[in-house]
């Protein structure tokens, strides 16, 4: 039996003015900005993605879409629903994507696609510009039809180095596309062929409750009432439970560098996201690899630690770790650095173009290099002042949500001023 599903329209937080971003960003990038928002005025825009919360792509679109319309677009989020067969597929297929071996079989392609399918049935609205997020919908275009729109592909994983059935599979169906964007020319998929290619980094909004200033008493005060103790040095990991955020891999970094500095505590901030169905397994892995340590806090946005606590985790700890094996760009690096927190990652995907010029040297390859990173950070709070004030100027000049716009509305200029793909 194939499963029901239903293309939900996402309502997401409203914005009437874009002006309380003016003072953050450079004047020539708002006035940009605005410029191309002037050109554009009124043109429809409909994101589709697969899930409504966990994760950069449902972080991103929340604030993308209110931020799109305050600038005069008339922009939608639609939902693919999948249901757990869809969603183990195409968290299999994002996986083989990023290289994982995956032996794709003729069901698990029909999942695929009668997902697609329906889902593109009920979409009814008419817009000018589709943007589709990621591989979960990406026939969704081949099965709506063309709708006299452009069609853009929006992938944010690496899919450099992909696992060739699963990308054959794929690539007549992205090869429909009018434009596909990717988060770095390094990520771009071999053998894709569509008119327009364009590489954009993701951002983050800056006035969002995720991301809003927070006074420092509030925010130590949420952590203590998790249970930690404020007077000792803490270390935070925010992500998914996902292997290639490597949690087992932050536990033995923090093992090593609580053996040097006895006190430390851990306290790992982990989502399940809607559309991601390994987390579970992961999840319980980690508790029981933490439940006899004493200094390992674990939460999870089910146990009601949403976007304020994490918030107030990154801004209260005294450093951050993401120790990510794979990442596409890895949102929580520019939060923590838009707070000012040094932050030891792993040097994968979107991450190393994330650090601000002088220390690159933080980011590491094993569990070893990220203890004794941590542990140089942790005792000098001078370096970590000058770390944290570098980094967050980075970000203001290149990972704020108006050059995220600007970048997409100059491709949909770009798109909507050439013919379509005729495909
Ligand atoms: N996130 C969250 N709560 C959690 C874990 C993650 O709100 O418990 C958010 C995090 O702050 C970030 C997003 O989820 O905004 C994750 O995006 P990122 O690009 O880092 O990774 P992805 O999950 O897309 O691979």
């Amino acid at each position: 039996m194939l499963p029901k599903v239903s293309a939900q329209r996402f309502s997401s937080a409203h914005l009437t003015s874009i002006e309380g971003y003016r003072h953050l960003v450079d004047a020539a990038l708002f006035d940009e900005l605005q410029a191309l928002a002037r050109e554009l005025k009124g043109v429809r825009i409909c994101h589709v993605n697969s899930t409504g919360f966990g994760g950069g792509v449902a972080e991103l679109l929340a604030r993308n879409v209110p931020f799109a319309n305050a600038l005069g677009l008339c922009t939608d989020w639609r939902l693919v629903q999948g249901t757990p067969e869809f969603f183990s597929v195409t968290k299999a297929l994002h996986n083989a994507l990023q290289g994982a071996s995956y032996a794709l079989t003729e069901a698990d392609k029909a999942i695929y696609l009668h997902v697609n399918r329906e889902s593109a049935k009920l979409l009814h609205a008419e817009y000018d510009v589709y943007i589709v997020h990621d591989p979960q919908p990406v026939a969704f275009l081949e099965a709506a039809g063309r709708r006299d729109a452009r069609w853009i592909w929006r992938c944010h994983i690496d899919t450099s180095d992909p696992n060739t059935e699963v990308a054959a599979f794929l690539l007549p169906y992205i090869d429909l596309y009018d434009a596909v964007v990717f988060t770095m020319r390094e990520f771009l998929l071999p053998g894709i062929r569509v008119p327009h290619t364009a590489f954009i980094a993701p951002a983050i909004d800056p006035l969002s409750t995720k991301n809003m200033d927070l006074p420092e008493k509030l925010c130590r005060q949420v952590v203590a009432n998790a249970g930690v103790d404020v007077h000792r040095p803490l270390v935070v990991q925010v992500s998914r439970f996902d292997p290639w955020k490597d949690p087992m891999g932050v536990i033995q970094a923090f093992r090593i560098a609580r053996q040097e500095m006895p006190g430390l505590q851990l306290a790992l901030v982990g989502a399940i996201a809607g559309d991601d169905p390994e987390g579970w397994q992961l999840l319980s892995l980690v508790q029981r690899e933490t439940e006899d340590d004493p200094d390992i806090f674990v939460f999870t946005n089910l146990a009601g630690v949403g976007s304020m606590e994490v918030n107030a985790f990154q801004r209260a700890c005294d450093l951050v770790i993401q120790k990510s094996v794979r990442e596409g760009f890895g949102l929580v690096v520019s939060e923590s650095f838009w707070k000012r927190r040094p932050v030891v990652a792993g040097r994968a995907g979107g991450i190393p173009m994330q650090y601000p010029a002088g220390f690159e040297r933080y980011l590491v390859d094993s569990a070893e290099e990220c203890a004794s990173d941590m542990l140089e950070l942790l005792k000098d709070s001078e370096l970590r002042r000058a770390f944290g004030a570098a980094a967050h100027e980075h970000v203001r000049k290149n990972f704020l949500l108006p050059r995220l716009l600007r970048d997409e509305l100059a491709l949909v200029k770009r798109v909507l001023s050439n013919p379509p793909n005729r495909r």
